[in-house]
């Protein structure tokens, strides 16, 4: 059998066998002054007139010889005669002689003979005697020829990116048109059967392309020209043809998907084809199976599929090289120190580029990494940074000081949420933007992540909703299991109601628990841990008493009892498909899905603060539209199945 990933080559290989198989040439074009914006200056543009090209009057007034405003005061003015005006852009037609002056524009040529000009603010005129009250010193506002830029001076140098400023002294030199560096032309193009264009209908199993327009905006960024070839079908003829294609209008081609082993490799086989595969498999994570080609001098990538490793490969290897194509100088990305606030293990053998959230606490950053990151794109657009872990380290420990790099400036937060994540809290966050603009980052880690945040300091509120199974109540038992007493109070949110959520017109009848037993019924499962999962094993167990039979085998006798889905959406889409007749979840989605629903029990979603946050600013607004009307009808009409209670905002010292 054929080694798929015939060898995992190191980031450091793959770039020096990229950049020394290509030539990189800088072209060069000529663009119209008007439209050189952010361009890359070719060469040093050198000035071949004086700026200004003239004498010139910066001043309203009249222009003198110097030596005749001496002893002028303020009651006893010197009287000079007018014998001419000069206008901008006129050439004088009088010189200025002892005892006369000529009155003179901003921007006109300085008549011969004056030497100065005196401001009009500092004269009175009567007909063609004009009295001056201040006098002036030789020089005094006049600009004079070549003062600015001298004939034969550097203007701009080369490799500048061009802003409104140089781009000024190009004009003031006369420029019309300059020599830039050509932007690369870069194809792109998505390969997959499920994909089609945002803004086209969704049918099921298919997704809307996403590596066509994270990567041509990468492309514009690092200045160079997208160009997409749109999305090609797993069918290697269609993909041949559109590589074609790219090669014969751009520089670099960059496809995406079809490069994991999964799919054949077909990437890799097409690519072959094309030129020489210089990179294979690269020992990384995200974005291990990449494919780097050259093709006659032009190189071709084939990305992986899933977005976030597509962009990180994108990152690591094409933005560097469209830069130096396009004259851009190589990025350095700002680097913060911050600590890991849980274990996380890492791809052994392979460099990995982690994901992470930032944090600010009083002893400084906390970076929460992404886990699970490679297949989400929610990722992208939350992360502030990335977290580099060397090919041997197996884990980052908890508390462990790690560098981090950051994509852009991090963002301070006003307001920091870090726990079990529900979309009533957006609906709340939306009040309070609207109420205040603010600052205001959600990290979605579970209600006990949240618990373990607000601890340590580093979340000012935890949205959580843990049921204690001994006792049947919500999350009061976990606070004082984790040690929070006395340093945080419980804040009653709202309620989300449960129950079981069923096709539409409940065709298998289900009313409760009982029924989950039945030879005809299939249930979906949920995750270990959550809420959900907690609730139907507590009203298990009490079947199980009730039937003097042995938990464990009641479990037995549920068809799907360990199949697990992993978020309320996913139970409501396995019983939407027909996957299962039942499964536990809020209303919320069943009701988007057009499902039925029959309640169980409310779920209290409550917000865990600690006490020494609760006069923060933002924390009390966050109260105050807890509590508030508006919030209340919001969920009412957004969100069926959340709403809230007598008890919501009130306050729980624990
Ligand atoms: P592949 O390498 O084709 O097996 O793709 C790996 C995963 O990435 C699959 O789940 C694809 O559906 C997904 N994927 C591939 N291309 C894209 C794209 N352009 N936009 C969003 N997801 C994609
Ligand atoms: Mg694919």
């Amino acid at each position: 059998m054929r080694k798929i990933f015939r060898e995992l080559v190191s980031i450091e290989e793959a770039k020096r066998r990229l950049f020394e198989r290509l030539k990189i040439e800088q072209e060069v074009e000529e663009v119209p002054l008007i439209e050189a914006y952010g361009r890359i200056l070719a060469e040093d543009c050198y000035s071949n007139i004086d700026v200004p090209p003239f004498d010139r009057a910066t001043m309203d007034g009249y222009a003198v010889k110097a030596e005749d405003t001496f002893g002028a005061e303020e009651d006893n003015p010197v009287a000079l005669k007018v014998i001419g005006k000069v206008e901008a852009g006129e050439i004088p037609s009088v010189e200025v002689e002892n005892g006369c002056a000529v009155e003179i524009s901003t921007g006109a040529v300085i008549p011969k003979g004056a030497n100065a000009v005196v401001m009009v603010e500092h004269t009175s005129r009567d007909r063609d005697v004009v009295y001056i009250y201040k006098p002036v010193p030789p020089g005094a506002n006049v600009m004079s020829a070549g003062s600015d830029i001298m004939a034969g001076e550097l203007l701009v140098r080369r490799g500048i990116k061009l802003t409104a400023r140089e781009i000024g002294v190009l004009a003031s030199a006369g420029f019309k048109s300059i020599r830039v560096v050509k932007k690369p032309v870069v194809a792109i193009i998505s390969t997959g059967n499920e994909l089609v264009n945002p803004g086209e209908k969704l049918d099921f199993g298919k997704i809307y392309d996403v590596n066509t327009y994270t990567i041509s905006s990468g492309v514009i960024e690092n200045g160079g020209i997208p160009i997409f070839l749109g999305i090609a079908k797993d069918n290697a003829e269609e993909i041949k043809s559109k590589i074609a294609e790219g090669l014969k209008i751009a520089d670099i081609v960059i496809l995406s998907g079809g490069t994991s082993a999964g799919v054949g490799d077909m990437v890799y086989r097409i690519l072959e084809e094309f030129g020489e595969v210089i990179v294979h498999g690269i020992a990384v994570k995200p974005g291990k199976p990449t494919v780097i080609t050259i093709a006659n001098g032009k190189p071709i990538f084939g990305l992986p599929g899933y977005p976030t490793s597509a962009l990180m490969i994108f990152e690591i290897f094409v933005a560097p090289l469209i830069r130096k194509m396009a004259g851009l100088p190589e990025e350095h990305r700002k680097i913060i120190k911050a600590k890991i606030p849980f274990r996380v293990h890492s791809a052994m053998g392979r460099r990995e580029f982690l994901p992470v959230n930032l944090v600010e606490t009083k002893e400084g950053f906390v970076a929460y990494p992404f886990t699970e990151y490679s297949g989400a794109i929610s990722t992208l657009a939350e992360a502030d940074g990335f977290v580099e872990i060397s090919e041997n380290k197996v884990f980052l420990d908890e508390g462990e000081v790690v560098e981090v790099k950051l994509f852009g400036e991090v963002r301070p937060a006003d307001l920091m949420i870090i726990g079990s994540h529900c979309v009533g809290i957006d609906v709340l966050l939306e009040i309070l933007q609207r109420r205040k603009p603010m600052q205001a980052k959600v990290i979605n880690v579970g209600s006990t992540g949240g618990i373990l945040a607000i601890n340590r300091g580093e979340a000012d509120v935890a949205g959580t909703h843990l049921l204690d199974e001994k006792t049947g109540e919500y999350n009061i038992p976990y606070l004082l299991k984790y040690g929070l007493n006395g340093k945080a109070v419980l804040v009653k949110g709202y309620v989300r109601e449960q129950g079981f959520i069923v096709a539409k017109g409940n065709p298998k009848g289900i009313k409760g628990f009982e029924d989950l037993l039945r030879e005809d019924v299939t249930f979906i499962n949920r995750n270990p841990g959550s809420g959900t999962r907690i609730l139907l094993d507590m009203h298990l167990r009490r079947i199980a008493e009730d039937k003097g039979i042995d938990f464990e085998e009641i479990k037995r006798r549920i068809k799907g009892y360990d199949v697990e889905a992993k978020s309320h959406t996913a139970v409501a889409v396995a019983v939407l498909m027909g996957k299962a007749d039942v499964g536990l979840g809020i209303r919320t989605v069943a009701e988007r899905y057009g499902l039925d629903f029959i309640p169980v029990r409310p779920e209290e979603f409550d917000f865990v603060m600690r006490k020494d946050r609760l006069e923060k600013e933002s924390v009390k607004l966050f109260l105050d539209v807890l509590r508030s009307e508006e919030f209340r009808k919001e969920l009412e009409r957004r969100l069926p199945g959340i709403r809230i209670t007598k008890r919501t905002g009130e306050i729980i010292e624990i």
